[in-house]
This record gives C-alpha cells, structure tokens and sequence, in this order.
C-alpha cells in the first residue's frame, strides 16, 4: 500500500513509500482509509518536536471503511465506516481510564506518533477504540471532527457553559472555527469570537459568532469583552499564543473559566490575586474520549456542526505542511486516498 512515512532524511517532510502491514493480532482491524486530515500535530511529529519518529506513517484524523477484523472482535465488523484519531488505545485499566478520563492514560497510545497512523492507504486499528462515524455524517468532514471537532467540543463540555452564557473563543482558524459552531449551535451560547486577522473574523461571523473583537485595532480583548458584556462566563483558547492566553484570563468574569487548548511553548501570566479575589479556574483540556467523539460525530450528522475542508491527494502532503507554515489554510486539508 501507499503510506507517508516521517523522512529520515529531511527533517520536518514526508517520504511517500510503498510499504507492506503485518498480519491482525487479536483485538485488531485493518481499516481502507478514503480521508485523513492534515492537521499542526502532524508537522510537530514530522518535526521531531515530541521525539524523532523516521519512519513512522503520520494521521490521526482517519476515517475509512473496516476491510477485516481479528477472529476475537465483536465491537465492529467489515463494512462500518470508523475514525483513527490521536487517542489511539489506553491501558484500559487505570485510574484514568477507570473514570472517563482516558485521554490521560499514562500508557496511551497515539495514532501518528506512537504506532502508525491513517495517512496511508490502510490502517490497523484497536477495534474497541476506533469509534463509529454515523449514518448521514460526510466522511470528509468527519476526519475534521476526529481531531479538531472532538478537542473543541471536549473544551467546551470542560468550560462548563451554560445556554445563554457569554464564551469567549480565542482564535478562530481550524479549532476555532469549529469551537464557534458548538459553542452556539449544540451548548446555545453567547459567543465572542477574538482573532488577529480579520478575515477571520468575517468568516466567525458567518458562521454565528454574536460579538467579534480584533486585539490588533480594538485593544486588550479582555478589557474590551468587560466592557462590552461584563466579562465571558468561560473562555477557550485555541490560538497558539501567549499574548491570547493572558488576555483570556482577564476576560472572564468572577467565578469563570479558561480552558486551554492551543500549545504555545511558553508559560501564561497568572495573576494570583485576580485568580483568588474573582476564583478564576484555569484548566486544561486535550482531545476528546471514545464518548466525547461520538457526540462530536452525531452534532456533525444532525448538521449542527459544519466543518470546512478541502480535499487533497497524499502526495501533496509536503506542500500542506508548507502552507500550514505559512498560515495560509482556512479550515481544514484533507487527504483523499483515492484522489491521484
Ligand atoms: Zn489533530
Ligand atoms: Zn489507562
């Protein structure tokens, strides 16, 4: 089969090879991937930036059609469309995995990084883990929803807004725009949506943002939302930018939340007494459980949730990691197994 595979040779680019998969073993099915997004953590990998992987075939927003399952599996059978996203496998027996919080398995396996991913013609998956995508949902946008549709959606479940509540979305490009269709459309929010590009900002608009607010020439965002609306109930921050991550804490009101999700590598000012006087939370929240997915999948089906992407072929995936450099996508690339 064809696969991308992280280079051994050049740092941060792909190698399309040809490459032969192992036999199933027990608790295992071989998927026919027709959809994979491309998605930041993929360059990270590419990168070496977690650890170098040469070798490794990249993808955690997977979706394809079960081709075989191991005599042992009962959870899916040939024929069902499934999702291979970064949450790959937990131990299934600890303390995390125990109590719905899988994502922070200690021993949890990572499509893409620690096992093989879904940029390749096929797949093998845990069959108790890849999570079903429903009738009705475009598997196109269903790769989206594996990976950034679930993560927003989770964040916003963590934020703990409720119907009617201001949430403050920071960043709007391919997390962002999705955080804004479930913070209105599925948890009947308020939503402020903060981004440094207009263009942004337009397309937040469109798709249901009530209040937008650009840093670059309307000021602090966190002043500007008191001001507007006496501070968001809850704030959740996608971009990747520290400069975001303060001004989130300053735009929630008392007893409010920020939920972090974007990944600058730097520390956020955390002022301790605003945090105490006004019991600020800050918290973090990554991915999304087998459960959160399905949700997230079934909103996207009742077509609540629209994410926006454009299809590609595998060997463009170098030229995707180019313009995601650049900041030139809107939405989500998505590679086409069967587009050549
Ligand atoms: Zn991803
Ligand atoms: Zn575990």
């Amino acid at each position: 089969m064809k696969a991308a595979v992280v280079s051994s040779t050049q740092p941060g680019k792909l190698d399309i090879i040809e490459k032969e998969l192992r036999p199933l073993k027990a608790g295992e099915a071989l998927v026919d991937i027709e959809y994979c997004g491309v998605c930041h953590t993929d360059l990270h990998v590419a990168k070496g930036d977690f650890g170098a992987v040469p070798g490794r075939i990249p993808g955690h927003e997977g979706v394809g059609i079960v081709k075989e399952v191991a005599p042992d599996v009962t959870s899916i059978k040939v024929g069902d469309r499934v999702s291979v996203a970064w949450f790959f496998e937990g131990c299934g027996t600890c303390e995390y995995c125990l109590t719905g919080n899988e994502t922070f398995c200690r021993n949890v396996k990572n499509a893409g990084f620690t096992v093989d991913g879904a940029m390749a013609e096929q797949c093998i998956v845990t069959a108790d883990y890849a999570v079903k995508v429903p009738e009705g949902l475009d598997p196109a946008q269903a790769s989206s929803i594996t990976c950034a549709g679930v993560t927003c959606y989770k964040a916003i479940k963590v934020a703990d807004i409720k119907p009617g509540q201001w949430i403050a979305i920071y960043g709007c490009g391919g997390l962002g725009n999705l955080a804004i269709q479930y913070a209105k459309n599925v948890f009947n929010a308020k939503v402020i949506a903060i981004d440094i590009s207009d263009d942004k900002l337009a397309l937040a608009k469109e798709i249901g943002a009530d209040l937008t607010v650009n840093p670059l020439t309307d000021g602090d965002a966190g002043k500007w939302i008191q001001e507007q609306v006496g501070g968001a109930h809850s704030a959740v921050v996608t971009a990747v930018s520290k400069v975001a991550f303060n001004q989130a804490v300053n735009s929630v009101r008392a007893m409010g939340k920020v939920v972090a999700v974007g990944l600058p590598p730097e520390t956020m000012d955390l002022e301790i007494v605003k945090t105490v006087l006004d019991g600020v939370q800050v918290v973090g929240s990554l991915v999304g459980t087998r459960k959160d997915l399905e949700e997230a999948f079934q909103f996207g089906a009742e077509g609540k949730v629209v994410p926006i992407v454009q299809t590609r072929c595998l060997h463009e995936a170098n030229d995707i990691f180019q313009e995601m450099e650049e900041g030139k996508i809107q939405g989500r690339m998505v590679i086409d197994m069967h587009k050549h």
